[in-house]
């Protein structure tokens, strides 16, 4: 294991920010992530694709802290990120798209943006106050960057689901986070909401110099915005590497489009 002895962090210009080395994850006898190295750089779109039960969930929970590994490192500049409470997490950079259960139906787009800035803070609201005097320039200046602020007095539960999805991500922004990681965050949508989404995250991604994580099902909008792609495979990681040359990987068609197929002479 190598040791880190600068102090402070460059995530600047594309460099290193996540750094993933040998994770192991079992569940009872069934190894969910075997041997999973790879790494994120500042400014980078890296999707995580794999068919169902391929360990996309479980390996990204154990990026977020919500599961501890069997063995393995992950570090984030240099800092370890194992053994940390999410909150902790989320103090360090590391934000993930809240769902749909953390965002307040009753409360307009904006006061959800302000309950993320508020949480982002620190603070918690007291009963009586309301979060609609907070930061409101700032939740504002969130709502613009996903292309939510003409939506920004409704109420949430009148929104459309293309449209909570853009609020979960600005309100995963008000950390002003350095690691975004989502969760199969086109599901349940339609195409055009899909690749609507993806391109916002696409340019959040450029703007910003955000390195983003993001896991998927579906195969379509990963190979248009990602900058590279990771694909998994009972548990491994079988290819790495640039869209088009994923997407022409014999081993990953066979996981894909090879329903049944056995690859002569791969192990
Ligand atoms: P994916 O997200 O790629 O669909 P998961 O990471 O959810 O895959 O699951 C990988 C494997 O680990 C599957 O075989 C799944 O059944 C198993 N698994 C996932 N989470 C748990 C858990 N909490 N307890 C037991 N088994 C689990
Ligand atoms: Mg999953």
């Amino acid at each position: 294991m190598s040791t880190h002895t600068t102090k402070h962090v460059n995530t600047q210009n594309g460099g290193t920010l996540l750094e993933i080395q040998h994770l192991q994850k079992a569940f009872g006898g069934n190894q969910a992530v075997n041997d999973v190295s790879f790494s994120l750089q500042a400014g980078e779109l890296l999707a995580l694709i794999g068919p169902n039960g391929a360990g996309k969930s479980t390996t990204f929970n154990l990026v977020n802290g919500q599961l501890a590994p069997d063995s393995g490192s992950i570090t984030l500049g240099g800092v370890s990120l194992l053994s940390r409470k999410p909150h902790e997490l989320w103090h360090m950079g590391v934000s993930r798209t809240f769902q749909m259960a953390q965002i307040f139906g009753s409360l307009t787009v904006t006061e959800n943006v302000q309950m993320a800035l508020l949480s982002a803070d620190g603070q918690s609201l007291s009963p009586w106050q309301r979060a609609a005097h907070y930061r409101c320039a700032d939740a504002l200046q969130l709502l613009e960057q996903v292309q939510l602020d003409t939506q920004a007095h409704r109420p949430c539960n009148a929104l459309a689901y293309g449209d909570v999805k853009r609020l979960e991500l600005a309100m995963a922004l008000a950390n002003a986070p350095r690691l975004l990681l989502m969760d199969e965050p086109t599901a349940g949508m339609a195409p055009d909401e899909r690749h609507a989404l993806m391109a916002l995250t696409r340019r959040l991604v450029n703007q910003r110099g955000l390195a983003v994580l993001f896991t998927e099902h579906s195969m379509d909008v990963v190979f248009e915005y990602a900058d590279r792609v990771l694909v998994m495979a009972r548990g491994a990681l079988i290819a790495q590497g640039a869209p088009a040359q994923v997407k022409a990987d014999p081993q990953v068609q066979a996981v894909y489009f090879g329903r049944g197929k056995t690859f002569g002479g791969s192990p």
